[in-house]
């Protein structure tokens, strides 16, 4: 069943009984955006509204269980109207309440230390699918079109943007309208395991997100050991991606690690990847890894993770230690989803 909310006004109005105007269109686009079912829409007739009910889907969007953590952030796992889960996380911040979303259930990646590809991809999420998250905690937290509650959204819940390259492009249409949500590029962030290809049709594309790459090794050696990708795209094609993407849209490249004991931490690593990423305006967020039981993979202690940081700084990187939210909820990408199935097994 097609869902209204991966629609344009155009869209819409082609799916409308012959002779219905275009306002009428405009308005079911507005509706839905605040997240209004069908038998919300009083302003439609009641026929109109029996209609829309009986042969499409307003959001495709159901939350299933909600999360509190003591820090302030939620995790959501919604259902799908076909039945499968996905996950998302509420972060509250001084500058805006970010909403990090899904775009696939579950990735075809198959990053070692990472619980969302588990067991490989099911199945890509409709532009719908990705913008009813943001509709639903949107109305959720009280907010709507005009009042906006999530300010800020970050593709980087389970899946791989660029697999869904398509879909994701047409969220950022749908996401940033203004008879909509109306957020902007420059408050979205896409973060990719580094398909370089999709980078330079993104940097093509209308649409500028602040780009995120999961770099994670320095060396490709090593990269390749905890992420497949890099078997088929090297450091040197990404970063020479990354460069252009920056080349076209002006926008800092955002590196995203998240510290392995053992596996990426040391002070020589540090300094090649200082090194990787000089030269044009980027900035390094590190991480501690949740650790993932499943794969045996754990965060680097505190005191390694200071030094890494003044290693890179003495060799001119910006670097921040992002706060990692939710620890005490499975925060970390694909952990609450794997749990949850886990628990009803
Ligand atoms: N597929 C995209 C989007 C996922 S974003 C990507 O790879 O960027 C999720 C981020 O969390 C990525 O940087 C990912 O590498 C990282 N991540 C995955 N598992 C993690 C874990 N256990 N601890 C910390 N970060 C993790």
């Amino acid at each position: 069943m097609i869902d209204f909310a991966s629609l344009n006004e155009e869209e819409i109005l082609k799916l409308l009984p012959e002779g219905t105007p275009k306002y009428t269109a405009s308005n079911i686009f507005s509706f839905i955006h605040n997240g209004a079912t069908f038998q919300d829409m009083t302003s439609l007739k009641k026929d109109l509204r029996s209609y829309l009910e009986e042969n499409y889907i307003a959001n495709p969007i159901k939350i299933k269980e909600t999360y509190v953590s003591k820090d302030g952030s939620k995790k959501f796992l919604y259902e799908l109207p076909d039945g499968n889960l996905i996950e998302g996380v509420f972060m509250p911040h001084n500058y805006g309440d970010t909403l990090c979303v899904s775009t696939q259930v579950g990735c075809p990646m198959g990053c070692a230390f990472c619980a969302s590809g588990l067991n490989g991809l099911i199945r890509n999420l409709t532009p719908g699918e990705i913008l009813g998250q943001v509709i639903a905690i949107n109305k959720l937290e009280g907010g709507n079109t005009k009042e906006r509650k999530i300010t800020n959204v970050v593709l980087m819940g389970s899946g791989e943007p660029m697999v869904n390259y398509d879909n994701v492009i047409k969220f950022f249409e749908l996401v940033s309208s203004p008879k909509g949500l109306n957020i902007s590029l420059r408050n979205i962030s896409l973060s990719t395991c580094g398909l370089a290809d999709k980078i330079i049709e993104l940097a093509d594309s209308p649409y500028h997100p602040t780009l995120s790459i999961s770099l994670h090794a320095p060396i490709d050696e090593l990269r390749k050991t905890i992420m497949p990708v890099a078997k088929s795209v090297d450091l040197k094609t990404l970063i020479n991606a990354t460069k252009y993407y920056f080349n076209k849209t002006g926008r800092r490249i955002i590196f995203e690690y998240s510290m392995i004991d053992g596996v990426n931490d040391t002070n020589e690593i540090a300094k090649k990847l200082a090194l990787l990423v000089s030269g044009f305006p980027t900035h390094i967020n590190l991480i501690k890894l949740n650790d993932v039981k499943e794969k045996g993979f754990k965060g680097s202690r505190m005191e390694r993770i200071k030094e890494f940081i003044s290693v890179l700084e003495k060799n001119g990187a910006s670097v921040t230690l992002r706060r990692s939210f939710g620890n005490d909820i499975d925060g970390a990408c694909g952990q609450l989803r794997a749990n949850y199935i886990k628990g009803q097994e």
